[in-house]
């Protein structure tokens, strides 16, 4: 057994650094901060940026000399592909995880074996917090290998001790067979897949809280509302504990929720979190929504200053029951380039997600059509019933209308509602796609 680990009666993992109060915080930042700065000075990339903005990094003396240092964005690792922005040679590299890159050159993200080290430990701090002990089965559903939510909760999960199945995304019988024949105690999956879990395990008759020892699911990796994860928890049987990551910070383990459930704990001896209004780049008072800037402060192969991360989202608190001073932060809305504009109206799938899952008849799977009809936009919302009564049309009428109204009152528009049966729309194995943007564009 690691000694490094904290005792099975611990509430924390890392109980120094998860209960210090904001004076500690910030000091610990500053230091964290100077030395990332100091590391950057190794890239080409930050070393012109700071060049250009006719910054030193003597000049950051407090936390908030960090707001003179300019924003790093998605766009600027695309122009330094794939490496220009690293801040050690090749040769002290021993990972790399990319994005897909649909939209250009793909990035790049490079770790050392101590940022690899510190990322596990993350996980492990966040899965801990959660309630899960060197006792408990963890089963990964995530697509391994680029995918951060393969790797990353694998290290995250072998450093707390877990026996850990790497089942990888996808084939979910066989997922169901390991969970009934391993004793898996706890799941990471996307939320969406989670639904689909639960078809699978209804149509071949496994019942999660019968026939598995399941007790705590990990979701995150996409937007979801509080209703879905509601609707998760009583499916499954298990409490659901939202995650947030992303690739350019690592992957998962940046925000985890603690057992509080009262939003994401971001963790600031690992980040500084900034939450700044997208369009003037000012900070935005706590409790207002803005877009994300994280700057990370343990990491060797490739630090990020300011990197914008288009997820908005708005500060909660910054104290928590349960003892951790992190900032709380709101499940993100979407990103800032999943927002649908409709005739003016900006709209985020999680909105009209969270007004379906309030109909009981409605299953979870769904999915947002934009379609141009005699030059108008229109929007149609495909939606899986429950269960079957396609014969009763009445009742069927009355739903579509009543769905209908409440998306209106939410999202100020009245888009078409098309009720369908259970498994028709398309589910992906990783990430679920929601919108299909069908529009003409006019130049
Ligand atoms: P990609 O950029 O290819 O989607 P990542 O795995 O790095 O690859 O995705 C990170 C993004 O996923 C985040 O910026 C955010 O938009 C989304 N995301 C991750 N976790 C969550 C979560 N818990 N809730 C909402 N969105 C999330
Ligand atoms: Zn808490």
């Amino acid at each position: 057994m690691d000694k490094t680990l904290p005792s099975d009666a611990c509430r924390y993992f890392n109980e120094a650094m998860e209960t210090l109060d904001r004076p500690q915080i910030e000091a610990l930042q500053l230091e964290r901060l100077q030395a990332t700065v100091r590391r950057c000075m190794n890239s080409p990339f930050y070393k012109e940026r700071f060049e250009q903005a006719g910054l030193k990094p003597e000049d950051i003396r407090s936390l908030d000399d960090l707001r003179r240092i300019p924003f790093t964005t998605k766009k600027d690792l695309r122009d330094t592909y794939p490496f220009g922005i690293s801040c050690v040679p090749l040769r002290e590299c021993v990972r790399l995880h990319s994005s897909s890159g649909t939209t250009g050159n793909p990035t790049v993200i490079l770790h050392t074996q101590n940022d690899l080290d510190e990322w596990a430990n993350q996980v492990a701090r966040n899965l801990w917090m959660v309630g899960l002990r060197p006792d408990d089965v963890f089963q990964n559903s995530s697509g391994y290998g680029m995918f951060t939510g393969g790797l990353g909760f694998q290290y995250g999960a072998e450093r707390l001790g877990m026996l850990t199945i790497p089942a990888a995304a996808g084939n979910s019988l066989r997922q169901i067979k390991f969970m009934t024949d391993f004793g898996t105690t706890a799941l990471h999956a996307v939320p969406s897949y989670v639904t689909r879990l639960y078809e699978v395990m209804q149509s071949c008759g496994v019942d999660p809280r019968k026939d598995t020892k399941l007790r705590v699911l990990a979701i995150g990796a996409e937007p979801h509302s509080e209703e879905q994860r509601k609707r998760i928890e009583e499916m499954m049987g298990v409490k659901a504990y939202n995650s947030f990551g992303m690739s350019e910070m690592c992957g998962p383990g940046v925000g985890f929720e603690c057992p509080e459930q009262n939003g994401l704990h971001f963790w600031e001896d690992y980040y500084i979190v900034e939450i700044v209004d997208p369009e003037t780049l000012e900070p935005v008072p706590d409790g207002e929504v803005g877009e994300l800037v994280l700057t990370s402060l343990c990491r060797e192969a490739m630090p990020l200053l300011r990197y914008r991360t288009r997820d908005l989202t708005r500060v909660l608190g910054r104290t928590c029951p349960c003892g951790r001073n992190h900032v709380r932060l709101d499940r993100m809305r979407g990103r800032s380039d999943d927002m649908m504009v409709l005739r003016g109206v900006n709209i985020f799938p999680i909105q009209i997600e969270k007004i379906l899952m309030q109909f009981p008849e409605l299953a979870n799977n769904y999915l947002i059509t934009l379609t141009t009809d005699d030059d108008n936009d229109n929007m149609t919302v495909e939606v899986e019933l429950e269960e079957l009564f396609t014969d009763d049309y009445q009742r069927l009428q009355g739903l579509q209308k009543r769905i209908q109204r409440a998306l209106k009152d939410e999202i100020l528009l009245t888009p078409h509602v098309k009720l369908v049966p259970k498994g028709t729309l398309p589910v992906s194995e990783g990430k679920a796609v929601r919108v299909s943007d069908k529009r003409k564009v006019y130049q």
